[in-house]
């Protein structure tokens, strides 16, 4: 059986890794993201992600983080499950260790300024831009509040045809 999943991915020296160019990608568990475990209906699924280091023209390193996949949210109103469609892209500028962030990068909502730790972990780091892009409350685009008799949120095929013979009227 492949490791893939339960091995911590970490990169020794993120600066570096964005001056090369460095790229690494891999998949990984929702139940593995732990700290999204409130915001879930059930940690089925996985999430795949991409790094990509860069150092633009402007020579300032950077990784782009991008993920994607389905998470099993929780639906607001009915607390239902409800697969929400992850699309992650994240600029991410590397500011070293010790040095402040540049009150410009803090304004700049195209992208965030992380501290170049040594070791970072890429699954902590999938964790953090995750929860900032989840919404803050899912709902279904349609959904039945649960009613007190019986906690299935799904019709009875009887009342499906009750309601088409309702709704259709005679001619
Ligand atoms: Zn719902």
């Amino acid at each position: 059986m492949s490791q893939e999943g339960s091995t911590p991915v970490v990169i020794a020296d993120p600066i570096r890794f964005a001056r090369d160019a460095r790229v690494l990608r891999g998949q990984v568990a929702v139940g593995r993201l732990g700290r999204l475990a409130d915001q879930l209906f059930d940690a089925s699924g996985s999430v795949a992600w991409e790094l990509t280091g860069q150092a633009g023209e402007d020579r300032k390193p950077r990784l782009l983080l991008a993920a994607n996949g389905t998470l099993r949210l929780r639906c607001q109103r009915c607390l239902g499950g409800l697969d929400w469609p992850l699309a992650l892209s994240s600029r991410l500028l590397l500011v070293p260790v010790g040095q402040e962030i540049p009150e410009e990068e803090l304004e700049d909502d195209e992208q965030d300024a992380i501290e170049a730790a040594a070791d970072m972990d890429v699954v902590a780091l999938l964790e953090d831009e995750i929860l900032l892009a989840l919404p803050i409350a899912p709902r279904h685009d349609e959904c039945d509040v649960p009613r007190p008799e019986g906690g299935d949120s799904k019709k009875s095929p009887f009342a499906v045809l009750a309601g088409l013979k309702a709704g259709a009227g005679p001619r």
